[in-house]
């Protein structure tokens, strides 16, 4: 068996062990090795961090019942992404001669990307459906990447058109990575449905297809990281809206495009690398109409359509690019009490052709 791993190490502390006094399931998951003998193969602390996710999965669904968005939780397939926690107690997980020592399963050949320092709390050990196996380390150290303070401060409104705009006129390209790969997609999937039901080919051509899944996964996330770590190191503060990315997606057209964006996922990593690098995001609210209001004057547009790129203020007669004035009011919103940030002139910014679809208020 080939395993190919990866680390990741993230900083702080994560604990394993429910506080005293807090519910708890009664059923402990040792009571399920004498039915299902194959459990004594397995540490117990992996059984324990399934305990607790399913206890998290349980309070998840009584508290979004109350909401009225119930979701009970589902069984895994045994097909999509597998995975299971262990905690290192007493030295059970470390790593020796470039090997990873995992309990009950002992050393395993690794390959590592980065160096893991600190000291190891719990290893998660993932096999992706294109069945490769990674694993992600958790230590617990000094966070000592804090950066140097600076001034720089940037407004960012996401969008479908460009990715991002930014407040300071940069634009950054959507890659657009699932529509990239979108007929080799569908392609993977019809060579599937003409395969036999249970057959070996079958299995095959579903392999290919987890494999390209992948491949667009990757790529998304290496984009995804490579921006979001780029602006954390350039900013002290990071203004973004908030996204109600369910309630967009309802809009059909869009849906797909939505979740190829991967606005959330991206809004996540600024928010903890602001943490790790000492850096400051804030959210203007969620009503609030970064594209429709004038950034220079202030004035309010009663309907500003999904299409218009560009818009001319009847108050003050500037000309804005939609996106561009949306980052700009975005960044003022949240620095509401400081100074006022006045956008680069329309003509410093590259002009592009007005598209069709696009996102804001
Ligand atoms: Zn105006």
């Amino acid at each position: 068996m080939r395993r190919h791993s990866a680390v990741v190490v993230f900083y702080g502390i994560r604990c394993c062990q429910t506080k005293k006094n807090k519910k708890t399931l009664k059923t402990l998951p040792a009571r399920y090795k004498v039915e299902f003998e194959w459990l004594k193969e397995i540490d117990s602390l992996a059984l324990c961090n399934v305990q607790l996710h399913l206890e998290q999965a349980y309070k998840n669904y009584f508290r979004k019942l109350k909401n009225g968005e119930s979701a009970f939780p589902k069984f895994h397939s045994k097909h999509s992404k597998q995975s299971y926690t262990t905690n290192n107690i007493n030295n059970s997980i470390r790593i020796e001669n470039g090997l990873l020592k995992l309990p009950k399963i002992g050393f395993v050949k690794t390959i590592f990307h980065r160096e893991v320092s600190g000291k190891i709390k719990s290893a998660t050990i993932s096999k992706t459906p294109d069945g490769k196996y990674y694993v992600s380390i958790l230590t617990e150290q000094e966070n000592d990447r804090v950066l140097q303070k600076t001034d720089k401060q940037v407004g960012i409104d996401l969008g479908l058109t460009h990715f991002a705009t930014l407040s300071s006129g940069e634009k950054i390209e959507n890659p657009k990575h699932y529509r990239r790969y979108e007929e080799k997609l569908k392609f993977l999937q019809r060579a599937i449905s003409r395969k036999q039901k249970g057959g070996r080919n079958r299995n095959k051509a579903r392999i290919k297809l987890a494999k390209h899944h992948q491949k667009i996964a990757n790529a998304r996330n290496d984009f995804l990281h490579n921006l979001s770590t780029k602006l954390i190191r350039e900013n002290q503060i990071i203004c973004l809206e908030t996204l109600n990315v369910q309630n967009m997606q309802k809009n059909h057209h869009l849906a797909k495009s939505i979740s190829d964006a991967s606005w959330s996922k991206f809004v996540n990593m600024l928010e903890y690398k602001a943490q790790i690098y000492g850096r400051e995001i804030r959210k203007a609210d969620t009503f609030f109409p970064s594209s429709k209001t004038c950034s220079y004057c202030g004035h309010k547009l009663t309907k500003l359509e999904l299409k218009t790129r560009e818009w001319k203020c009847q108050n003050c007669n500037t000309l804005h690019d939609r996106d561009l004035n949306a980052s700009v009011n975005i960044l003022n919103r949240c620095n509401s009490g400081d100074s006022l940030v006045i956008p680069p002139a329309l003509a410093d910014v590259a002009q592009e052709a007005p598209a069709s679809s696009g996102w804001g208020s």
